[in-house]
């Protein structure tokens, strides 16, 4: 605990643990942390553990801020495709539904993260042969009731 260093403000040599200096006064707070902090990397331990943290972790934070950041528009299609498919046996709004989604998707395939744009188109295909097949029988109905 006897070791010394020098004051940054007045260069006079003093106590490594002072926290004032006796020469001109100024407090040392901050100054003896970073010497304390020194000793970690040195363990092998940790830093043969960091480079394998680093191949792990990296990519995964990678991933979940290209998802999270962009093909917003292809997630919203991919939504509404699925409502779409739920309510596809519903005339009139759901069409509306359908177009926005598959209009969404469209975009979306533009987008990086092309999975949940892609999805959402297919399922906007889907969406289409049934709602194709509902106005089918919707005018296969009609057309019996008039004959
Ligand atoms: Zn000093």
């Amino acid at each position: 605990m006897n070791e010394t260093k020098n004051c940054p403000y007045c260069g006079e040599e003093i106590l490594a643990g002072a926290k004032k200096c006796k020469h001109c006064g100024e407090w040392l707070e901050e100054e003896p942390k970073p010497v304390t902090v020194k000793p970690e990397p040195q363990s092998p331990i940790t830093v043969m553990a960091r480079p394998t943290e680093q191949r792990f972790s990296q990519p995964i934070v990678i991933n979940n801020t290209v998802s999270s950041r962009s093909n917003g528009i292809g997630t919203a299609g991919f939504v509404l495709a699925l409502i779409s498919a739920i309510f596809c046996w519903v005339p009139g709004v759901n069409w509306i539904i359908w177009f926005l989604g598959a209009l969404f998707s469209f975009f979306g395939l533009f987008k990086r993260p092309r999975g949940i744009a892609v999805a959402g188109f297919i399922l906007s295909i889907i969406d289409v042969i049934i709602i194709v097949a509902v106005i089918g029988a919707v005018v296969g109905v009609a057309s019996s009731l008039f004959s």
